[in-house]
């Protein structure tokens, strides 16, 4: 097997941009160099030489490392220079680069290749000893960080001490002398805390260097990310060494980032941030504040220094030529790393630029308007699941605003929440059910966790590609970085902005859109659903072929499933009705009755109750089928707790209090949820099921009388293991529509079925499917009856079986395609078996989540149901199913 790929200098090793192979990374290198673009050599060590290293137990074969010397001799070919001479030295830089981008998560080494004699051929070469001497210190820092793992503060105490002891405040102050003075500290320190001289050879340099990059994707940040980000740990990391070049060599270099739209917007408009004379670590670390790309965006923002645009005008110009040669060749929006040395521009990387779901959005749209891509692909490219950050709430613009400073716009969305200053305090009492708000002058990788569990980020320092900004963006939490007026006491957990101080508990607002930092809560407003959102939902609407419902019980959430594109609802659960204040009592009056005449007469309180609840939701779904469940949960779950509602349901009832405890504690279940519950009800309390379906035939009849327009109701019974149930169940609700029909001498159509929920129900759905005229998997019920883990106790263990890779994800958000799957793929069979064509439905937890969507199109499902804000989620991912 080859492991080692290069690239540049005309060299092609024919990696073909795979980025299985290759590495994100790596891929788009092969690329930028095949169609001519300025790439410093390299050569690039596959992804598959990551997982073998694993699997041989940390250890290389024996032909890499030959393939790694004529890979270091393709470099030596196209610089000129040699690894290791010391009149002219090469030197590398090492990358590591997987399959897809994980921002900040794995390490690099720049400078590699110096050394005490190197050193001086590079300051020779140069003619600039500082530089040489500052990079040489750089590459001991770095070095002896990412490879040794030494504590990285010894060195930047002793930066600081040296700095101070000259009396300097900035690093552009120390003079060759200052660093040459500092490597020999750098050197001891690294003597001193890892009992070697700092490695002189530079091939030991390179593979200590390639180990720990390859050593990085187990590192537990990096495995944090992929967990929140479903990557497999199998996929492994490539390493990339390339020829360095440098942004550091005077004021005609520079080393910038840049995206070819507007990650925040989407706007058509080059976007990014340069620095004069840095390497590329200054400007994604955030320390110092880089400069704006264009004069457009620089006279935007007020701001003073010259955009690259301005100040390097030819250069900028042949920029903007390689980014529009990118777009057209990846024919997507890119992310783009550069360097300028001494005036000549250089690509260090390009990858399909990380956006916000509304970017994403708009340059879907746009580029299928352009012509660049097909509208089909511009419903590919969008992630399902990052639509969310653009259907929920923004802030009122009506709402007072109490503005404490302005930051940047760094991930859009509003959140407020309680102020905390560390990641670990934000997990713990966003566990305790708060709403935080994350404050750090920056963050790294170490607070991914805490980033998580805040609803949004506020930070002191960095630019728009900080670590902080980059990291809320790919999770859709709201984010303010860089509010420089911002002074964070960490260890008094104190606030400061201007004269106004907050502390730890306080709450906060931060606007991701505008940049602003307001003190207390501002109310929200609903997101605009027009323009790009729909133009993008009605290319999908023309792919797609699953149809999409809604979970809804009430007239307001049916309305905002509408308003989201639902074709009706695919699951009302009617004992949310139940729990109403004005009928609690009447509920716990008719489970507490010990006999039927007892229940009836509660029941007829509730019937015209009942019936003005579908009445309202059949007005609002006039024209589509809206799903009806009865009545499913445990009855213990609408019983008394207190003294003084067992008192008033006892004077409702008319019957004694202690009457009530004796029936109330004979109610008690050990296992509820495999209890008395669902068509278990039905079948012991057939005049429960009989008062639900009279109200909803009631309903129906009035709203058709109305309108005009019937609903088409869908009778529901839950929790059906046999075909009797069944059987017994559909009896009642005909016979209850029989009468009401002919009491009103009116009918209308009406479907009765059932849903599958457990797995003798899915095995034997075929002499089920004789009497139900649909099936709507419940796949909350069936997973956890499948695989046995009760679903309201699963949170406390199931992120360690995710962890610990027992399931790939957790299987009460996305189905467990290879177990509860097959149950869901032989009901639908014998089902269809049975009654050709039968009406198939999904409505657990899982119709509204993209891979299982997935699942319910290949096994040709008719409709999915979702949570109303999850309805446009749903119809984005049921196209690209189609797809
Ligand atoms: C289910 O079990 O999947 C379902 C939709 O019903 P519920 O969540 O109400 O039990
Ligand atoms: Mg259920």
């Amino acid at each position: 097997t080859k492991y080692v790929y290069r690239f540049g200098g005309g060299v092609d090793d024919g990696g073909n941009g795979d980025k299985n192979l290759l590495g994100g990374k790596g891929a788009n290198l092969d690329g930028m160099a095949s169609i001519g673009l300025p790439v410093p050599p390299g050569f690039t060590i596959t992804t598959e030489m990551c997982t073998r290293y694993y699997q041989e137990g940390g250890k290389f074969p024996d032909s890499l490392y030959d393939e790694v010397k004529r890979g270091i001799a393709h470099i030596e070919s196209v610089t000129g220079k040699k690894f290791g001479d010391a009149s002219d030295p090469l030197l590398v830089s090492v990358r590591s680069g997987a399959r897809t981008s994980m921002p900040g998560m794995m390490d690099t080494v720049l400078n590699l290749g110096l050394n005490d004699a190197t050193v001086e051929g590079l300051a020779a070469v140069s003619g600039d000893a500082r530089f040489a001497w500052d990079s040489y210190r750089r590459f001991i820092q770095m070095y002896s960080d990412v490879v040794l793992a030494l504590d990285h503060s010894a060195f930047e105490e002793a930066l600081e001490i040296a700095k101070e002891d000259k009396g300097f405040h900035l690093d552009t102050e120390m003079g060759a002398e200052d660093w040459k003075a500092l490597v020999g500290e750098y050197k001891a320190i690294v003597e001193k805390l890892w009992g070697r001289p700092f490695p002189q050879d530079v091939n030991d340099q390179l593979w200590g260097a390639v180990g720990a990059v390859f050593g990085s994707w187990e590192s537990d940040r990096a495995k944090v990310y992929r967990r929140l980000n479903d990557i497999p740990g199998e996929w492994g990391t490539a390493v990339n060494v390339q020829a360095m070049v440098f942004g550091n060599m005077g004021d005609t270099s520079a080393t910038g980032v840049a995206f070819t739209r507007d990650p925040a917007t989407g706007e058509n408009a080059y976007y990014g941030e340069y620095l004069i004379n840095a390497q590329g670590e200054d400007v994604v670390a955030g320390i110092r504040t880089p400069q704006y790309l264009t004069k457009a965006a620089r006279e935007r923002a007020g701001a003073r220094p010259l955009s690259m645009e301005e100040a390097m005008p030819e250069t900028y110009a042949e920029l903007a030529r390689v980014f529009e040669i990118l777009e057209k060749h990846y024919r997507d929006m890119q992310d783009i790393e550069f360097t300028v040395q001494q005036g000549k521009l250089w690509m260090l990387q390009t990858r399909s630029g990380k956006r916000t779901a509304k970017a994403a959005l708009k340059i879907a749209v746009d580029m299928a308007n352009e012509g660049l891509i097909t509208q089909e692909e511009a419903v590919a490219r969008v992630d399902p699941a990052a639509l969310d950050q653009l259907l929920h709430p923004t802030l009122d613009p009506k709402a007072p605003r109490d503005v404490l400073t302005k930051g940047l716009p760094a991930s859009p969305g509003a959140a407020s929440g309680i102020i905390v200053f560390d990641a670990d305090t934000a997990e713990r009492r966003a566990e305790l059910g708060e709403a935080v708000i994350l404050v750090r002058v920056e963050t790294s990788p170490e607070d991914i966790h805490g980033m998580h569990a805040a609803k949004g980020i506020l930070t002191a320092r960095g630019g728009m590609t900080s670590h902080a900004a980059v990291v809320a963006r790919g999770m859709g939490r709201p984010c303010v970085s860089g509010a420089g007026s911002l002074s964070i006491d960490g260890k008094a957990k104190i606030l400061r902005i201007g004269d106004r101080q907050l502390a730890e508990g306080d709450i906060l607002t931060i606007d991701g859109a505008t940049g602003e930092v307001m003190a207390g809560e501002v109310p929200t407003v609903q997101p605009e659903l027009a323009g790009d959102f729909g133009t993008l939902m009605g290319w999908a609407d023309k792919v797609r072929r699953l149809k999409v419902r809604a979970n809804a019980e009430t007239p307001a959430d049916c309305q905002t499933a509408r308003d989201f594109g639902a074709e009706g609802v695919g699951l009302c659960r009617t004992e949310h009705m139940f729990f109403d204040a004005g009928r609690i009592t009447a509920v716990r009056q008719m489970i507490l009755a010990d006999s039927e005449a007892g229940r009836r007469e509660a029941l007829a309180k509730l019937l015209p109750e009942q019936r003005s609840d579908f009445t309202a939701i059949f007005e609002v779904m006039a024209g589509l089928p809206v799903t009806i469940r009865l009545l499913d949960p445990p009855l213990h779950e609408f019983l008394p707790h207190e003294e003084a509602e067992f008192e008033e349901v006892a004077k409702a009832a008319d019957v004694g209090v202690e009457t009530l405890k004796r029936r109330a504690a004979e109610l008690h279940e050990f296992n509820p949820m495999l209890g008395h519950r669902g068509c278990r009800l039905g079948v012991t309390y057939p005049e429960i099921y009989e008062m639900q379906a009279r109200a909803i035939f009631e309903a129906a009849l009035d709203v058709a009388a109305k309108s005009g327009e019937a609903p088409i109701p869908e009778v529901m019974i839950p929790l059906v293991a046999t075909r009797k149930e069944l059987e017994l169940m559909k009896a009642v609700v005909e016979a209850t529509a029989k009468s009401v029909f002919e009491e009103r001498g009116k009918t209308i159509d009406y479907l009765v079925g059932t849903m599958i929920e457990l797995p003798r129900a899915a095995l034997m759905a075929g002499e089920i499917a004789e009497v139900g005229e649909f099936f709507s998997f419940g796949t909350n019920d069936l997973t956890q009856t499948t695989i046995g883990i009760s679903r309201d106790d699963a949170g406390r263990f199931l992120t360690q079986y995710v962890d610990k890779g027992i399931f790939a994800r957790d299987p009460f958000v996305s189905l467990d395609v290879e177990g509860v799957g097959q149950l869901i793929e032989i009901a639908a069979e014998r089902g269809r078996k049975t009654r050709s064509g039968i009406k198939l439905g999904i409505c657990g937890e899982h119709g509204g989540d993209p891979a299982s969507i997935a699942f319910c199109e290949k096994t040709g499902l008719d409709y999915v149901s979702a949570s109303p804000y999850r309805v446009p989620i749903a119809r984005l991912a049921a196209a690209q199913a189609a797809l």
